[in-house]
């Protein structure tokens, strides 16, 4: 088998219209044999000033959806928008002056938007979290209200939601949260996951140590860069190129029940899209 006989995702990748590359670097993970994104909204704070407001989030995701409508028309397969809201916004709001409290409504009112968006068909799934840095109690406490806040609208809508969360493998609390607001565990993905987890589905940053260990596993899981396009840190994360370099590795080593694994069954089960049928060579 090789590369053009399979779907190729990256889970989740940044797109920026208004400082990056944007369809730039779609064109690139295209031109290695990628097919399909799952296009982050980058966190608020980086397009606007401050968002507070409802709509100060839907400026965000409309930039979002408007990305990936143009990194779709680059690629053979396309491109879905996942929208939500970064979980270290809520320090930047603690910072400005609001109590946690105040800031989990704020976050809350984006993922009722971000909840929104996929309701009306503009938004394939969404994304929450809690911080990956060390922070105290009362913002601790509001972090998951928001999560779990981000749970049960995610079963309202009926679609999965990404996680941003602290390094681990044992999430299986996390996973129970999500069950007990309607939400089935296979539609809560941790995003930025190492190769081995317990709770979520994982999707696995492109590191070949990492993707060793899930194949492995034989688990489900997803395959990603987490590429921010931002011009002033080219290095900082993997680019477009990463994850269809690796899904050429693991078929020359002969993995390729991992790459229909994370290419087309866990995006299935997952999201509910199917990467074949739209995928168009
Ligand atoms: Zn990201």
């Amino acid at each position: 088998m090789d590369i053009d006989d399979t779907p190729v995702l990256d889970n989740h990748l940044h797109l920026d219209p208004v400082n990056g590359r944007n369809v730039a670097a779609a064109e690139e993970f295209a031109s290695q044999g990628g097919t399909h994104l799952l296009v982050l909204n980058k966190p608020s704070w980086h397009l606007v000033e401050k968002a507070t407001e409802a709509e100060t989030f839907r400026e965000v995701f409309d930039l979002t959806v408007e990305a990936a409508t143009a990194a779709s028309e680059v690629l053979d397969g396309c491109a879905w928008p996942v929208l939500g809201v970064h979980p270290a916004l809520i320090s930047k709001l603690v910072d400005d002056g609001y109590t946690p409290p105040e800031a989990r409504d704020i976050m809350q009112t984006g993922l009722d938007v971000a909840a929104e968006y996929v309701d009306n068909g503009d938004a394939l799934a969404m994304k929450s979290g809690r911080p990956h840095y060390d922070v105290d109690d009362a913002v601790w406490e509001a972090s998951n209200a928001v999560m779990c806040h981000g749970f049960e609208r995610a079963a309202d809508v009926g679609c999965a939601i990404q996680l941003h969360t602290e390094g681990g493998e044992d999430f299986e609390t996390v996973a129970g949260w999500a069950e007990d607001r309607g939400l089935d565990r296979m539609q809560v993905v941790k995003h930025y996951s190492g190769g081995r987890l317990r709770g979520p589905v994982k999707s696995v940053l492109a590191d070949k140590d990492e993707l060793e260990i899930a194949v492995e596993t034989d688990e489900p899981f997803l395959m990603e860069t987490d590429y921010i396009d931002d011009p002033d840190r080219p290095g900082a994360v993997l680019g477009p190129k990463t994850v269809p370099r690796r899904v050429r590795w693991l078929l020359e080593n002969g993995h390729e029940d991992a790459v229909r694994t994370a290419h087309v069954e866990t995006p299935a089960d997952a999201y509910g899209i199917d990467t074949e049928a739209t995928l168009e060579r």
